[in-house]
């Protein structure tokens, strides 16, 4: 699976790399500052600490942890592994999440999408279909953006039983859904990569850190082509914070849960919402009379919401984060105010 030219490659061996004691107190390898603790001295590279932490909340290995800056140098990293340019091809769901065309299309390799069916659920069969032996990559975003439902369980079993090469199932908004996280299935299916992130549920979009977890072969493979100091110490900083405070973020989920029951029940009431799609995510994407015109107005009203309406199947479709109850309440006072 992987390329040869990474599969041959030696990683870059840090100063951080080659001493990796915890006794030692004179640093004199990394032609550092000795001044201005503590942020003069390059971060661990590996994030032992960090994934340590990390691998107690989510159940998994140490060694099935990857970190990166964002889900988007994990998907990144995903091309430059195991895809070779102008060769290799991958498959995705349409419509989904707009980083994995781009990365397909910044490292050349063929992106061939599939479109839902019409209840936005998978196609199995045509993802399948679409496959051939220069196929790497299959992308199933669960709850998928921007559409916000969660596929059947069963069917992305089944992809992963026939699939040959990795299936990225990216849970961004798993926080968010009823349905388990594939997380602790990984011995199960060594073709899956499950991309998680600290941007949505975690409340830390700007530290800018997202998790790949899959078999240790797989980890190894991505941490030996990433930057040796991919995540700063300010991001492992916070992150080992919001790991501790980790009821926080469970609270988090199930006020924005009980807001969004609230404000899906408040759009239904109105009569520029032509359709409310069913979400599993912490955004509903809703179909109204003229997405362009109401976008518009809201955006006049201080009001900004996602326009979704050139993407396939999301015709007048605005995607709606669920927001404070008062910012929902705002939305809602706006629209009832449009004419
Ligand atoms: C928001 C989002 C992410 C998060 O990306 P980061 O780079 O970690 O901020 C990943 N996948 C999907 C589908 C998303 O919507």
């Amino acid at each position: 699976m992987t390329r040869a030219n990474v599969w041959r490659m030696e990683p870059y061996s840090s100063a951080r790399d080659d001493y990796q004691g915890s006794t030692a107190s004179v640093f004199l390898d990394a032609n550092e500052n000795p001044y201005n603790t503590p942020v003069n001295r390059y971060p661990d590279p590996r994030q032992s600490e960090l994934k340590v932490e990390l691998a107690k909340v989510k159940q998994v290995n140490p060694a099935q942890i990857f970190l990166g800056n964002g889900s988007d140098e994990a998907i990144d990293l995903l091309f430059r592994a195991f895809c070779e340019p102008r060769i290799d091809n991958v498959v995705a769901i349409n419509p989904t999440y707009g980083m994995y065309q781009v990365c397909a299309e910044t490292n050349d390799v063929a992106y061939r999408k599939v479109n839902l069916t019409d209840g936005f659920q998978l196609p199995v069969e045509a993802l399948l279909a679409a496959t051939d032996d220069h196929t790497k990559l299959l992308f199933i975003c669960s709850p998928n953006n921007p559409t916000g439902n969660d596929f059947r369980l069963s069917d992305m079993e089944q992809i992963l039983r026939r699939f040959e090469g990795l299936v990225v199932i990216d849970e961004a908004y798993i926080d968010f859904s009823e349905r388990p996280s594939l997380l602790q299935r990984l011995q199960e299916f060594p073709n899956l990569v499950v991309l998680q992130t600290f941007s949505k549920a975690w409340g830390c979009a700007a530290i800018r850190l997202g998790m790949a977890f899959a078999s240790p072969e797989i980890i190894g493979i991505l941490s030996k082509i990433k930057y040796p100091y991919n995540v700063n110490l300010l991001t492992q900083r916070e992150a080992l914070s919001m790991v501790h405070r980790h009821y926080e973020v469970e609270r988090w989920v199930k006020s924005l849960k009980a807001a969004r029951a609230q404000l899906i029940a408040e759009l239904g009431k109105l009569p520029v919402v032509a359709h409310i799609f069913p979400t599993d995510a912490n955004f509903v994407l809703v179909r109204v009379t003229d997405a362009v015109a109401l976008y518009n107005y809201l955006v006049s009203c201080g009001i900004i919401v996602r326009n979704r309406h050139s993407v396939t199947l999301c015709g007048n479709c605005l995607r709606i984060t669920v927001g404070t109850r008062v910012e929902n309440e705002r939305l809602i006072q706006a629209l009832q105010s449009y004419h």
